[in-house]
C-alpha cells in the first residue's frame, strides 16, 4: 500500500472494547503506584530508541525507570537499551503490528520495581494500528524525524489527533535534509492542537532538558486516583 492511499481500517469492536477494560486496570496501577506510563509511538527508524537509550542514561540517577519494548522480531531493541540503568523487557508480537493492554500488563512484572516512576513502553513502529490500542497510558507520545517528510501528520491523522506530545526528532539533521521546521509544525498542530511539539535530537543533546521537565511535570504523586486529567482527546476511536 503506498503512503496516502485511501484506506480503512475494519477492527473489530469487542477486542477494542476489550482492550479498553484492561488498559484502564493499567492506567489505575499506574496512578494508585504513582508511575508515568508514556506510550512512544511513530515509524520504524523515526528515533524511538535512541531517544530512550539517552533518556535512560541521563535519568537514571534521579528516577527509576523501565522499559517494555515491542517488535515484531529480534530482541535488538532491547539489548541497545540495556546497561542505561533501567530494566528493559523484550515483547517480540510476532504477526501483530501494535503492543496491546494485555501484553503490557503481563510485561510488567519483568520491569517493574516498589519505586518504579517512568515506565517507558516502545510501541511496534507504525503508524496505524497502536493508535487504535490504548495501553493504559497516561501520556502518548508521537515522533516525526527530520528524515521524514512534513506531511506524515495529514497523512496519519489518528495517531497524531491522540498525541500529547508530539517530537520532532534528529533535528540535528534538519539543515542537510531541508526539512520545513514551519510546515511541520503548522501540519502537526493542525490536525494535533492539543499536542504539545518539542524539537530534539538524541544525539546533539538539543531539546533533551525540555522533555526531561515534560516528563517530570507528569510523574502522579502516588496513590493520585483521579486526579490525572484523561489525556490524548482523540483516543475515543
Ligand atoms: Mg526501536
Ligand atoms: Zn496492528
Amino acid at each position: 500500500m503506498t503512503d496516502g492511499a485511501p484506506r480503512t481500517l475494519h477492527i473489530h469492536e469487542a477486542i477494542l472494547s476489550r482492550n479498553t477494560q484492561l488498559a484502564e486496570d493499567n492506567r489505575a496501577t499506574f496512578r494508585a503506584r504513582g508511575i508515568l506510563a508514556a506510550n512512544m509511538l511513530s515509524s520504524p527508524g523515526s528515533g524511538k530508541t535512541a531517544l530512550l537509550e539517552r533518556t535512560l542514561a541521563d535519568l537514571s540517577g534521579e528516577l527509576t525507570s523501565a522499559v517494555i519494548v515491542g517488535d515484531l522480531a529480534t530482541d535488538n531493541d532491547a539489548r541497545r537499551l540495556a546497561g542505561h540503568g533501567a530494566k528493559v523487557v523484550q515483547i517480540a508480537t510476532g504477526d501483530i503490528c501494535h503492543l496491546d493492554a494485555k501484553m503490557v500488563a503481563r510485561a510488567l512484572p519483568d520491569v517493574d520495581s516498589p519505586d518504579l516512576r517512568l515506565l517507558f513502553i516502545e510501541n511496534v513502529g507504525n503508524l496505524v494500528c497502536p493508535a487504535a490500542y490504548d495501553l493504559g497510558e497516561a501520556l502518548r507520545v508521537v515522533l516525526l524525524s527530520v528524515t521524514e517528510g512534513e506531511d506524515k501528520p495529514a497523512k496519519y491523522p489518528t495517531l497524531f489527533k491522540s498525541a500529547d506530545i508530539a517530537l520532532i526528532t534528529k533535528i540535528d539533521l534538519a539543515e542537510a535534509t531541508g526539512f520545513d521546521r514551519a510546515a511541520a509544525h503548522e501540519a502537526i498542530s493542525r490536525i494535533a492542537p492539543q499536542a504539545r511539539i518539542l524539537e530534539l535530537s538524541s544525539r546533539s543533546g538539543q531539546g533533551m532538558s525540555e522533555w526531561y521537565d515534560l516528563l517530570r511535570a507528569r510523574i502522579p504523586s502516588v496513590g493520585s486516583a483521579g486526579a490525572e486529567t484523561p489525556t490524548g482527546q482523540g483516543r475515543q476511536l
